[in-house]
């Protein structure tokens, strides 16, 4: 097995570490050329969505990465990965892949809050770290999509198939349970 980190900006190393605590094998999508070798699963980073999404379409990885999200490839999005998965954006007319049945909202914790630590159920998982980071969250859910963890009645982790999305950052934290459960989507 090997699982692609989209690594043009934000916290792809820290999602390689935890790969490879796993001992799964990844490798950094930066150019297309790097789309020619195989891989089983794509991980979309936390950073900036905006740049991200920019940055995809100037260098021609958005619409393959896109065709192969739409195509079933399993794929983990944290924080800007989140929206930049999301069908929606309540504040925010630009989306991006569009995949996934969810709404989200961008910056969704204002200034204040922009930035803090909690644990809270994760369904299949139990409790776990969660870091934010001017996070957002999910308003909504709809479809096959399914609601995996709240935080103060805000969604912040979801399923649709084989996609999954959390507002936080689960890289951050030591545990590796989220990685891990990634892993089994894509096992199975
Ligand atoms: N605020 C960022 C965005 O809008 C997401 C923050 C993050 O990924 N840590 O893309």
């Amino acid at each position: 097995m090997k699982v692609a980190v989209l690594a043009l900006q934000g916290a792809f190393a820290e999602h390689k570490q935890m790969l490879s605590r796993l001992g799964v094998p990844s490798f950094e999508i930066r150019q297309k050329r790097d789309l020619d070798k195989p891989f089983d699963g794509l991980i979309i980073p936390g950073g900036e969505s905006t740049v991200q999404g920019k940055l995809m379409r100037e260098l021609g990885l958005f619409e393959p990465l896109r065709e192969r999200i739409a195509g079933g490839l399993p794929v983990f999005g944290t924080c800007a990965g989140l929206l930049l998965l999301a069908k929606k954006i309540k504040n925010d007319d630009r989306v991006h892949f569009a995949v996934m049945d969810i709404t989200a909202v961008r910056n969704a914790y204002g200034r204040q809050l922009g930035s803090f630590y909690t644990e809270a159920e994760f369904k299949g998982i139990g409790q776990i770290p969660m870091t934010f980071i001017r996070a957002p969250y999910i308003e909504d859910v709809s479809g096959e999509a399914e609601v995996l963890a709240t935080v103060s009645g805000h969604i912040v982790a979801a399923r649709e198939g084989n996609q999954l999305v959390t507002a936080f950052h689960p890289e951050l934290n030591d545990d590796l349970s989220v990685h891990k459960y990634f892993i089994n989507m894509i096992k199975n």
